[in-house]
């Protein structure tokens, strides 16, 4: 994999950027500071293309259009954002391809930064269309991909423009490939990984994969919920999803580094009564969180650690009465020394919430990407890059 950094000379060249801005937007229609976390990670490389006097094409999507043009999901916020951050007036093009875009990119000067429209109002751009990727090319010189958190899906902005450019990773891509390999490569023992929320399917070959590795996996939320279902006890009317408890056994679910909730937080089906209650004795009540002494251990052993991947929330903590278990371990991960990289969407909304966000070590900006990482897939754009 090339880095940008190898390019010799950048300036007057039409870069083109493959950046991450997917952020909240809100029906405000304003990306404030707690919502603009992507497009400060980016900022690196943007600056880093402003002094070498680049002309900075950078395209992203927001939402989930589905190759349809939707007034909601157009980039103009993004573009207010990333303005006001570089102190720089920016260029919105009305689309992302076609005519319009080649005019614009003509007029432009070094040091002048584009932002093309949302990509997915086209329909290639899922579908990895080469055709579009084409088009996306033809306006530039250099293709630079620094979205690590769509690297994991061959959509045509991130794989098959590849085909039409000189490809390159930016700064941010370069570092969150770094920081992930040497985690998983060369993890400082003990090393934790904390699994939760509630995607379990994704979130399981990550344990698979890395229980050799790793000393500790700590487990909450649905994650939990299916290994206890899979061990034989009972987890009540507690959210499963659609996993296939065959492949959950395949998991070693007795080594002994696998903890998982001997005690949990319990609501009835109205969310009238909660209570504490041990493993085991559900009936028709659901777990929404872990519990109080769960908690303590979890706590101490992330105390212990020299390293702490963690992904998803340890309960439904959207709601205060189901937060604390995430709270708990939020407020041991930034106490412990070890080096803490944490990622996913809800998760980082979490600690941002509790006020924690600031003291992780590595906040990473993909949550679907990071554990396709993790569980040693290969990833398309990072492939195409090679
Ligand atoms: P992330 O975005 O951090 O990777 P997920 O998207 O997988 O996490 O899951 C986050 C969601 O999981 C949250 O909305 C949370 O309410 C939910 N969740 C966590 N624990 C439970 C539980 N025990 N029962 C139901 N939902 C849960
Ligand atoms: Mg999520």
């Amino acid at each position: 994999m090339k880095s940008i950094k190898e390019v010799k000379d950048l300036k007057g060249k039409r870069v083109l950027v493959r950046v991450d801005f997917n952020v909240p937007v809100g029906d405000d229609g304003v990306v404030d500071g707690k919502e603009d976390w992507r497009i400060k990670a980016v900022l690196p490389t943007i600056k880093y293309l402003l002094e070498k006097e680049a002309k900075i094409i950078l395209m992203a999507h927001l939402g989930r259009p589905d190759g349809e043009v939707v007034e909601k999901m157009k980039l103009g916020p993004v573009q207010d954002r990333l303005s006001d951050l570089l102190d720089l007036s920016i260029t919105r093009t009305p689309d992302c391809v076609g005519d319009i875009v080649s005019e614009v990119v003509d007029e432009m000067q070094a040091g002048e930064i584009v932002l093309l429209e949302n990509l997915r109002f086209h329909q290639g751009e899922k579908r990895n269309d080469e055709e579009f990727a084409e088009k996306l090319a033809s306006i530039a010189d250099i293709y630079i991909n620094d979205a690590f958190s769509v690297s994991h899906r061959a959509h045509a902005s991130v794989s098959a423009i590849t085909k039409f450019l000189p490809s390159y990773a930016g700064l941010l891509l370069e570092k969150e490939i770094k920081i992930l390999s040497d985690a998983v490569s060369n993890p400082k023992s003990p090393a934790t990984i904390i699994m939760g929320g509630a995607k379990a399917k994704t979130k399981l070959p990550v344990i698979k994969f890395l229980m050799n590795k790793f000393d500790h996996i700590l487990v909450g939320g649905v994650v939990a919920n299916v290994i206890l279902k899979a061990k034989g006890i009972d987890v009540g009317e507690s959210m499963i999803g659609d996993i296939d408890l065959e492949d959950v056994k395949k998991i070693d679910l007795d080594n002994k580094k696998l903890c998982i909730p001997f005690d949990v937080i319990v609501c009835n089906s109205k969310i009238k009564k909660v209570e504490v209650s041990s493993i085991g004795e559900m009936g028709d009540e659901k777990i929404l969180d872990i519990g109080p002494d769960t908690e303590e251990v979890y706590s101490k052993i992330i105390a212990d650690s020299k390293m702490i991947i963690w992904n998803g929330p340890m309960g439904k903590f959207e709601n205060e009465k189901f937060a604390s278990g995430t709270r708990k371990v939020a407020e041991a991960v930034v106490k412990s020394k070890g080096y803490s990289i944490i990622g996913g969407g809800d998760i980082i909304t979490a600690l941002d919430q509790f006020g924690y966000l600031d003291e992780v070590d590595y906040v990473c900006t993909g949550g679907g990407a990071m554990l396709e990482f993790l569980a040693g897939g290969k990833m398309p754009g990072i492939e195409a890059l090679k």
